[in-house]
């Protein structure tokens, strides 16, 4: 039998490829990351800059429910106990997110749950007779009605996607999360939090012991790679892996204009959405503010990073973020996943390789999964 260098070389260094390489490590399988970035842990990539770890490719706030994966994931840091709890920026005025009681009682001056469900039943009302939405603006008055829908939901909402909500599909919006309590915490998660010492951090951690090579395109000499390992983990593009040869898949990407300012405070919270047209962004993330504002020596960060998230339409070359999983895009990429399914020795895993929307923990539990199938 053919003698490897490698049992696994994994393409890409975020979550789920050291996950995957973690595990393997730790059974004994010898392997090799490589990563065409500069640096390891994909997306979830924090940088260091005047005492503020940056969240690179966009804010990153850890919650789960699965009691395996915050297991796990506890073997290589701390978590903060970081709450999320966003705002809401229209017109002039601050919302707290998601929609709770403290929502309604500054859009509609109500004070009880009971108030604030009549409120909503009342503008619903209007749109009862619609029976099957047929866009993501009907969805979204049938369901909550004028106010939150042109408050909150409607130029966000085309900002993000750069399309009219009428143009929209309606499963976009299957239900409205409502809460009517006065609690301000998003991710309704059993644990949550950043992890102290920054994601970076983290991940060089479950790399430790692994061999890694950094600012290498697996792409660019596969046969290379291919010769040197057993088995091939990709966790890049699909379509990038067949040379598009159905075309490529779409994704919304997002552009950050990121700024030192020489001020302690900026806007008094990590995560302010805009969700008026006026503003072009739609969030500004103060990064500081995931840390409580403290560098790792516990003392207060005299200034801030602030970073404006801009949504784009994406188009091949640029970095891409959010999966249009719509009709067209789905059944693209099931052409792609027919032929992954046919290789032999190559896994394909995470975010880019299987065209999907992934919550850090559902991409841990799925390297979880996959090395449970290997092993
Ligand atoms: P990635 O992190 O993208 O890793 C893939 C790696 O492969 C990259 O490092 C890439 O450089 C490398 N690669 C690709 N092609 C090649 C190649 N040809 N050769 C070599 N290397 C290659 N999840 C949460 O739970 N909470 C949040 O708050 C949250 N916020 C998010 C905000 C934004 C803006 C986005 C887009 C996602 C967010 N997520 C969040 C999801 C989270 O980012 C993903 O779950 C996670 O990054 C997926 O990891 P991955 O390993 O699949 O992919």
């Amino acid at each position: 039998m053919r003698k490897y260098t490698y049992d696994y070389l994994i393409v890409g260094s975020g979550l789920f490829g050291s996950t995957f390489a973690q595990i393997m490590n730790g059974n004994g399988k010898k392997c090799l990351v490589i990563d065409k970035r500069g640096h390891t842990g994909g997306n979830i990539y924090t940088k260091e800059e005047n005492d503020i770890k940056i969240h690179w490719y966009g804010a990153h706030i850890f919650h789960t429910d699965n009691e395996e994966v915050w297991h796990y994931i506890n073997k290589f840091t701390k978590f903060n106990n970081y709450i999320n709890s966003p705002l809401a920026y229209s017109e002039g005025k601050l919302y707290n997110l998601p929609f709770n009681m403290n929502t309604f009682n500054k859009l509609w001056n109500v004070n009880t749950p009971e108030e604030a469900k009549h409120k909503i039943q009342e503008q619903c009302s209007k749109y009862k007779d619609i029976s099957q939405p047929a866009n993501l603006e009907e969805q979204a008055l049938k369901l909550c009605g004028d106010d939150i829908y042109y408050t909150f939901i409607k130029e966000y909402t085309e900002k993000q996607w750069g399309r009219d909500c009428k143009d929209l599909p309606s499963f976009i919006i299957k239900r409205l999360p409502v809460r009517f309590t006065y609690d301000n915490n998003y991710f309704n998660a059993l644990y949550q939090g950043v992890p102290i010492g920054g994601y970076t951090e983290m991940v060089n951690k479950m790399l430790d012991g692994i061999e890694v090579n950094l600012n290498v395109d697996y792409l660019e000499d596969r046969d290379l790679w291919n010769n040197i390992a057993q088995t091939v983990v990709y966790t890049g593009p699909i379509d990038a892996f067949y040379k598009y040869c159905f075309g490529a898949l779409q994704y919304r990407s997002v552009r950050f204009e990121t700024e030192l300012l020489d001020i302690p405070n900026y806007q008094g919270n990590a995560a302010v959405n805009y969700t008026d047209s006026e503003t072009p962004w739609t969030r500004i993330i103060e990064h500081k503010w995931f840390e409580f504002g403290k560098n790792e020596k516990g003392e207060d960060i005299p200034r801030t990073v602030i970073s404006r998230e801009l949504s784009s339409e994406w188009k091949l070359g640029d970095e891409p973020y959010y999966p249009v999983n719509d009709d067209f895009n789905n059944s693209l990429y099931f052409k792609y996943k027919e032929l992954s399914d046919k290789e032999r020795n190559i896994i394909f895993g995470g975010r880019l390789a299987e065209y999907k929307y992934y919550d850090m923990d559902a991409v841990i539990a799925a390297a979880l999964d996959m090395c449970e199938k290997e092993l």
